[in-house]
């Protein structure tokens, strides 16, 4: 009867709802076991830079690095940084490490410039939280004094949103980040509010396409025209433009022969720890000579 189906509805639904209380709390807790390990671990020095390399598309020779960050969790392995940067911006413990970032960056550097290896500049990403904070360029500047590492050699990687946000203090941000010497680039190109147009406001000097048109590249004349179209427009605003996660012949084919200028992915080398990115550098410059 109908009481007695009333009642059966609302038993279900109370253990549904008991359920759903039970998965949150597991969550909530999951993610404070987290956020107490990812303080833990990075007090206990786990976090690690890996460097994937950039090569001139033309030549192939290395041209850059991109410094990318890793927890080397005794527990849980190599952790990337996709599962925990959200839990560093939440917890406000981003601007440290991200300091710690460009730190350990600029320290690599005058190490390798110390042992007489060719100059390479690397860059280092940098989340939209840290590059609002009123004390991000004053940071980058006393980094970059303490560890003697030239600016030159370092470069910014900024990611549109955050362009969009705060056009005003991106601009003056960016000014002074330049002014300083260093380089800047917009990372994952084409997936943001990107209008074009915007791009002039910002005096940017790589434009890195997101990896999404690169996977599609072979199967769609749309995605072929949009990057087109980018890379056409960086042109006359004197941008370079990198192709991020190449991975196939093919996909490097397209992009040298649309004049994108520089390639990053997968079929030329992974993002490697510092030796073994050495041993890859020792090995590519050996096949260029
Ligand atoms: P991103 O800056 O766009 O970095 C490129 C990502 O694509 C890296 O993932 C890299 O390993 C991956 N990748 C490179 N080539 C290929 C390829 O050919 N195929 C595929 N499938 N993937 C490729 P990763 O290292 O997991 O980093 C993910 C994102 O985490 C980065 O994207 C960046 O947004 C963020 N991130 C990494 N390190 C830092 C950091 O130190 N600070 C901040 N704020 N964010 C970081
Ligand atoms: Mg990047
Ligand atoms: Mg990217």
């Amino acid at each position: 009867n109908a009481d007695a189906a009333m009642y059966s509805a609302k038993q279900t639904g109370r253990g549904r709802h008991a359920f759903y209380r039970a998965a949150m709390n597991q969550r909530a807790s999951q993610r404070l076991e987290l956020e107490l390990a990812l303080k833990r671990g990075f007090r206990d020095g786990e976090f690690i830079l890996h460097y994937q390399p950039r090569l001139d598309a033309a030549q192939r020779g290395v041209v850059a690095l991109e410094a990318l960050l890793r927890w080397a969790s005794p527990s849980r392995g190599l952790v990337p940084p996709g599962e925990f940067i959200g839990v560093l911006e939440d917890t406000g413990m981003m601007t440290i490490v991200g300091e710690w970032v460009l730190r350990s960056a600029c320290v690599q550097v005058c190490r390798w410039r110390a042992e007489g290896m060719a100059p390479l500049r690397v860059s280092v990403n940098v989340s939209p939280l840290q590059f609002q904070n009123n004390a991000f360029v004053p940071m980058v500047q006393r980094v970059l004094r303490e560890t003697g590492a030239p600016a030159e050699l370092i470069e910014i990687e900024l990611t549109e949103s955050l362009l969009i946000a705060n056009v005003e203090q991106a601009r003056t941000t960016i000014r002074a980040l330049k002014a300083l010497g260093l380089r800047i680039s917009i990372d994952d190109f084409g997936t943001g509010y990107s209008s074009l147009n915007y791009l002039r406001h910002f005096a940017v000097d790589y434009l890195k396409i997101d990896r999404s048109f690169v996977t599609d590249i072979a199967n769609s004349p749309r995605d072929r025209a949009v990057v087109v179209a980018i890379i056409g427009l960086a042109k006359a605003l004197d941008i370079t433009v990198v192709a991020e996660g190449v991975e196939s012949e093919a996909q490097a084919a397209f992009f040298s022969d649309a004049q994108c200028q520089e390639l990053q992915g997968f079929l030329f080398c992974r993002p490697l720890p510092v030796a073994e990115l050495e041993r890859y550098l020792a090995a590519a410059s050996k096949g260029c000579e």
